[in-house]
């Protein structure tokens, strides 16, 4: 993505969408196909059986109308399918990705960790009130469409998931297009463009970006300070009921090391998971000693080595999506903890997961001065 002259400091553009947000967005996207501005468009769509929403590529226009860019659930994390389309190279289609910024921020992540290309990608994300569990949604999956729906007008978090409840990045705008719909006036939203790639979109389709969006930055403000507050006060008690190894070996005890969390976690990026490798299968001798040496030990093994060495490959990139934790069939809260940790070692480089595809991984771009700093913090 390469960055607009004026990046974010420019003006953006009301949309009407009189016949509805969603319907508009669908407009949206079937004018820039019509105009062979997009080729495909990446976006979350219904199952038949109504209970769940996935990723489709569409190259049929005639089937956008039955999209859902802002479903109720995270059944799958938006990166994960970018990644999947464009992991082995950028492909000869251009394509629209319609996200939440959560996950197009894990996307930015992953173009950093080269397992994205992004030269045929247009990311458009939108402010996102957050998303229902999972496990409610699939209790009544009618009832969660009206229950999200109705919370998500009023912009009322508290259906929605623990780490959406103190998410203060729900508005951030990391991709090409951003579609605000904070602050906006009844019946219309702001199209905000991110990157000369958003802004050559929008000009092919005659959009100019002339109005002020003060009002959507005041509100995104607002929502973000409260968040903020609560997000501190959340880790602290969360911090006070699992820190220290006791209370995380009580914690992670009822892991049935499924690697669940593993599995749906946009950012888990080794090609090869050492706890899926050979390396983690020992012989039966190796569970003797280790047996007689503590007197018994627990299958399946290794569940506490398992979370942690995640964390440590983890904390720097985490977006707190929250898809680990709705994947977790034991109810562990892997994302409140993970996004815990993710806060507290990416301040420590200044670093925010997915804010600019040109901010280097705080790994790749390490500065000697700053291992001083953390044995500071670490005092
Ligand atoms: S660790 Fe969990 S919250 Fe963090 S990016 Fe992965 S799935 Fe999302
Ligand atoms: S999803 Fe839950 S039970 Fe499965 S490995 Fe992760 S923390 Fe353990």
């Amino acid at each position: 993505m390469s960055k607009p002259k004026d990046n974010l400091k420019s003006n953006g553009a009301v949309i009407s969408a009189k016949t509805g947000t969603k319907e508009s967005i669908i407009n949206f996207l079937k004018k820039a196909m019509d105009k062979g501005v997009f080729d495909a468009v990446l976006v979350p769509m219904r199952v038949p059986a109504g209970d769940s929403f996935v990723y489709v590529l569409i190259k049929d226009k005639s089937l956008l109308k039955d999209v859902f860019p802002l479903p109720p659930v995270m059944s799958v994390q938006g990166a994960k399918a970018v990644s999947s389309v464009t992991r082995l190279g950028k492909g000869n289609m251009k394509i629209a990705a319609v996200m939440r910024p959560c996950e197009t921020r894990a996307t930015v992540e992953l173009t950093k960790l080269g397992q994205t290309d992004l030269e045929n990608i247009t990311l458009i994300s939108m402010d996102c009130p957050g998303v229902l569990p999972i496990s409610d949604f699939l209790d009544d999956p009618n009832k969660g469409m009206k229950l999200f729906d109705d919370a998500a007008k009023k912009w009322d978090d508290k259906l929605m998931r623990p780490v959406c409840q103190i998410c203060d990045k729900s508005s951030m705008v990391a991709g090409d297009i951003h579609i605000g719909t904070l602050g906006a006036k009844k019946d219309t939203f702001f199209i905000i463009s991110n990157s000369q790639k958003g802004n050559d979109v929008l000009e092919k389709l005659a959009i100019t970006l002339k109005e002020n969006i003060d009002g959507w930055r005041a509100k995104v403000k607002n929502i973000s300070e409260e968040k903020q507050k609560k997000r501190k006060k959340a880790h602290k008690d969360l911090k006070s009921e699992i820190g220290g190894l006791d209370n995380l070996l009580d914690t992670f005890s009822q892991c049935i090391n499924c690697h669940n969390c593993m599995k749906v976690c946009p950012i888990c990026y080794c090609r090869l998971c050492y706890f899926d490798s050979d390396k983690v299968k020992h012989p039966s001798e190796d569970y003797l000693q280790r047996a007689e040496s503590k007197g018994s030990i627990r299958f399946l093994p290794d569940t506490l080595l398992f979370q942690t060495g995640r964390m440590m490959h983890m904390s720097y990139s985490c977006v707190s999506c929250g898809a680990c934790e709705d994947a977790c069939p034991v109810s562990i809260p892997v994302a409140q903890i993970f996004s815990m940790i993710a806060d507290e070692t990416q301040g420590l480089f200044d670093y925010v997961s997915g804010r600019d595809v040109e901010e280097p991984l705080p790994l790749i771009a390490y500065k000697e001065e700053e291992l001083h700093e953390m044995e500071d913090a670490n005092d």
